[in-house]
């Protein structure tokens, strides 16, 4: 085996380069929009959020987004679970309330009308979701609403990642098994795939999304919440510390869960897209390439964080193939050769498997929180934020 990759420090991007307060913004209202929306299942809204509309005020959102994720405490509760994908916890959020439902209506002896005829069997889409409200007896439409907390307490043990899908739909009522589709990885579902399309579409507002999709958002008047957007440590300062580590002889990549063109703007804006080599940034672009390619060997294959895949793509680049780096047991960097800087357990637990050296920061969702957890897994160190990063990395240079 060769080592010719040299050494590379990989960086996640949101908590750690960029926030990822606005991906939670666009989680939380995509969940909302399929609750509340008369597009969706139209729930009757509750007396403490605005009614679904498309425009609302930076309080609004906040307000939406508090209630839905309960203080944030349903986003610290997935990551701890590992899961990376912002698009699998606005999917997660949402499925736990319609499953809760179905559940609820079950207990009492009421089913909904049709079933694998109405919403196929690959399972249902968003645009039925509104075909199971005329299908609910109308005093339960009103009657039945979410409780957000429940996702807390009421999760199955033990799931992580990728499989807390698939634990979520064991528990169905039995004549419903299908109707969140193959679990088995979120991206087969045909819900999730509407759930990507409606959080894109908040996310990126009505007109970006038009472009770069080259289709109709669905609800007009989205605004992006891109627009938004917020740096976690100021340019300058960015820009110093990556420099230092460049002059340290460390060449520096990325493996991120966001599309590359969701990437790109960020890094042209904090202007720091020179820092990266081009050949070790793995974007969620190439982590659903690889996915497609490989499917038919591997069928239930999932290369997002927590698996290494990204991590590994960046380090070896072009020097290994996808199915290399995928299949198990793939090549390893050499010790401290690749170090890994994130901010979650998705990210330390890929890292491991990758067998990097992984460098916490403490800028991401759970903050100080994450200090202790991320030491007993096995950080090498954790720092305050990525400015600390020179001095810490001086030592192996
Ligand atoms: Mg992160």
């Amino acid at each position: 085996m060769t080592f010719s990759a040299g050494r590379k420090i990989i960086f996640d991007m949101d908590g750690v380069i960029t926030s990822e307060e606005r991906y939670w913004d666009a989680a939380a209202l995509t969940a909302w929009e399929l609750l509340f929306s008369v597009n969706y299942l139209g729930l009757k809204p509750l007396a403490t959020l605005p009614p679904f509309k498309t425009v609302l005020s930076a309080p609004e959102i906040a307000l939406v987004r508090r209630a839905v994720f309960c203080e944030d405490k349903v986003i610290s509760f997935f990551k701890q679970q590992a899961l990376n994908s912002n698009w699998d916890l606005a999917f997660l959020t949402f499925a736990f309330q319609f499953v809760s439902l179905l559940c609820d209506l079950a207990s009492r002896g009421i089913f909904l009308n049709g079933g694998v005829e109405v919403w196929g069997a690959k399972g249902i889409t968003a645009a039925k979701l509104s075909l199971i409200r005329s299908f609910l007896p109308p005093d339960e439409r009103d009657r039945w609403e979410p409780s957000f907390e429940s996702v807390l307490g009421s999760w199955p043990q033990g799931a992580k990642g990728a499989g807390l899908a698939a634990k979520l739909c064991r528990l169905l009522p039995p004549r419903y098994a299908q109707i969140l589709g193959d679990c088995s990885s979120t991206s087969l579902s045909p819900l999730w795939k509407d759930v990507r399309e409606i959080f894109q579409q908040w996310y990126l507002g009505e007109q970006k999304f038009t472009e770069i999709f080259g289709r109709k958002a669905g609800a007009s008047g989205k605004e992006g919440l891109i627009y938004r957007e917020e740096p976690i440590i100021e340019a300058p300062r960015l820009k110093e510390t990556l420099s230092r580590l460049k002059g340290l002889g460390w060449e520096l990549g990325i493996a991120t869960g966001r599309p590359l063109s969701e990437l790109l703007s960020p890094l042209e804006r904090m202007e720091i897209r020179q820092y990266f080599h081009p050949g070790s940034v793995v974007t969620y672009d190439e982590v659903v390439k690889a996915e497609n390619a490989l499917r038919g060997e591997f069928p239930n294959i999932s290369l997002g964080k927590p698996h290494p895949f990204p991590f590994l793509k960046a380090y070896w680049g072009e020097e290994k193939n996808d199915r290399q780096l995928a299949a198990p047991g793939p090549p390893l960097p050499q010790r401290r050769m690749c170090w890994v800087v994130g901010d979650a357990m998705a990210d330390l637990l890929a890292a491991r498997e990758a067998g990097a050296c992984f460098i916490g920061v403490l800028t991401g969702q759970s903050g100080a929180c994450n200090k202790e957890i991320f030491a007993r897994e096995g950080a090498e160190v954790v720092l305050p934020d990525i400015t600390f990063l020179p001095d810490f990395i001086a030592k192996y240079s």
